[in-house]
């Protein structure tokens, strides 16, 4: 079999390396001519974690992780003014749960991919064309590729999604808020954040700070605006949203990157009726992106990128299979995108009356029953999908056989 898959991030990392280990000749290609060197701190738990331990990666990952002792909010001097339940987070999933710069974890993936993996950077694709038992892609410098499947896990501005399944306005749903992080170099803010993450306490735009490694900080910012569209001057933009603010803000402002190494993009999510149209298929933020404020779009990638692999392990049929990763895949994330949406809100209150009332309620979480609630929040519903594909694990009556355990 043959698969081509569009997109090095996370999930299309994850899928080369499953689909080769299955014997298949991968290609992948990602646009970007060089490894993505800026991204954000991504909490990994969950459905991803175990899909990592599956795939044998998570010592790896783990190794890269930084530890996060604690979390918690801020006045403008930088003084605690209440903690967030990291500690209980952490206990309500086992300690199963790192911090991990996502440059650091697609590095991990991708030094993970055997070798015989066909990876192009600085490539992408510029039209598809479906045949009766596969693809033929046509590449940006002209050239055709066939395979048997294109896999699309090129992120939320998908453009497989675009030239397969239509514009990006029929499947993105606008939370109403932009983001953006970018990392600074600050000898001298030293320890003040170190081992813990930092967020203000403010309504309608945040900063949030993880001290990582070489002295250097980690910053995610985030704004409420109703309007969608996307600044031309990113750093101006953000030194114009954030100006004002206390702490350390002044001074990640004034040490903010080049335009071209921030992350800035709006917070939304990708809902989509059906994830496959022949043999393309999408899976990771192009086909269900969850958005940061479900804070599982990682472990998500991840963790769908195992179960496409091993449905189409076990079933003769790709067809078949694609059906069946969509119909085990999509209640997970339509749980975590409901979760998303009602955590917007927590996530960055839009007034202070609203600031004051979760400052309460976080003031409460040494109670169990309402640190459980805020964790359950923060975790959203388990999910046994995994569990039950891993070697070992019990095949759920969704899920077809495994004896069929070649690759169509
Ligand atoms: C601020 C922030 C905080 C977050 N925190 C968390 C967290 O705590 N936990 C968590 O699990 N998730 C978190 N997420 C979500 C997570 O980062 C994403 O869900 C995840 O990166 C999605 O992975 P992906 O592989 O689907 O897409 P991406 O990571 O977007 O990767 C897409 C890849 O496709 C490539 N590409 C794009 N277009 C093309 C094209 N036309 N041709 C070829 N290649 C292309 C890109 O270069 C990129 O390499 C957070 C997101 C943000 C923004």
């Amino acid at each position: 079999m043959k698969v081509a898959i569009c997109g090095a991030g996370i999930a299309g990392l994850a899928v080369a390396e499953r689909m080769s280990a299955l014997g298949a000749e991968v290609v992948v290609l990602d646009r970007s001519s060089t490894p993505r060197a800026h991204g954000h701190m991504i909490d990994f738990f969950g459905s991803g974690y175990e899909a990592a331990e599956a795939i044998g990666v998570l010592p790896a990952i783990q190794e890269v992780a930084y530890r996060i002792d604690a979390a918690s909010l801020v006045d403008e001097h930088g003084r605690r003014r209440v903690g967030l339940p990291y500690g209980e987070m952490a206990k309500a999933l086992d300690g199963r749960l790192c911090s991990v710069m996502r440059p650091d974890l697609e590095k991990v993936l991708r030094d993970n991919l055997p070798r015989n993996v066909d990876l192009r950077l600085g490539r992408s694709l510029s039209k598809v064309s479906h045949r009766d038992d596969g693809v033929t892609v046509m590449l940006d410098d002209g050239a055709e590729l066939d395979a048997d499947l294109l896999v699309g896990a090129d992120g939320i501005h998908s453009t497989v999604r675009e030239l397969v399944f239509g514009a990006e306005s029929q499947y993105l749903r606008y939370l109403g808020f932009h983001c953006a992080a970018f990392v600074f170099d600050a000898p001298d803010v030293g320890e003040t954040t170190r081992d813990r993450f930092v967020l203000t306490d403010t309504a309608d735009r945040q900063m949030g700070f993880y001290m990582l490694q070489d002295n250097r900080v980690a910053v995610f910012a985030v704004h409420r605006t109703s309007d969608p569209k996307l600044p031309h001057d990113t750093r101006a933009a953000i030194r114009d949203k954030y100006a004002g603010m206390g702490w350390l803000v002044p001074e990640a402002l004034r040490r903010c990157p080049r335009s071209e190494e921030i992350y800035y993009d709006q917070v939304a999510q990708i809902e989509m009726p059906r994830w496959s149209k022949n043999r393309v298929i999408l899976i990771g933020d192009a086909c269900s992106a969850v958005s940061l404020f479900a804070g599982q779009g990682a472990s998500l990638a991840v963790a769908g990128a195992y179960v496409l692999a091993e449905q189409l392990r076990r079933t003769s049929s790709v067809d078949r299979a694609l059906d069946f990763y969509e119909r085990l895949w999509r209640p997970v994330v339509e749980e975590k995108q409901r979760g998303g949406r009602d955590s917007a809100g927590w996530f960055l209150p839009a007034s202070s009356s609203q600031l004051r009332l979760r400052r309460a309620a976080l003031r409460l979480a040494w109670l169990p029953m309402v640190s459980r609630r805020i964790s359950a929040r923060l975790v959203g519903e388990p999910t046994a999908v995994i569990a039950t594909l891993r070697p070992g694990g019990e095949d759920s009556d969704s899920s077809p056989p495994a004896a069929e355990d070649s690759v169509p």
